[in-house]
């Protein structure tokens, strides 16, 4: 990891680049919010992929 790596604020998830996280923040974070994480306020498009992201992350609904 270089010293530029940074992480997503609201889903922890880490990039190697400013672009890519930016890129990551658009498609994940500004979409409208049908499904948003009450642990963390991330926003996802389908169900799934909410539960995918609070059991790996909250460990929440395993
Ligand atoms: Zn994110
Ligand atoms: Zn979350």
């Amino acid at each position: 990891m270089s010293h530029h790596a940074r992480r997503c604020p609201l889903c922890g998830q880490q990039f190697a680049t400013r672009q890519g996280f930016e890129r990551h923040y658009q498609r994940v974070h500004h979409q409208l919010s049908r499904f948003a994480c009450p642990g963390c306020g991330a926003a996802f498009e389908t169900r799934g992929a909410l539960i995918d992201h609070a059991r790996t992350l909250h460990h929440r609904w395993a």
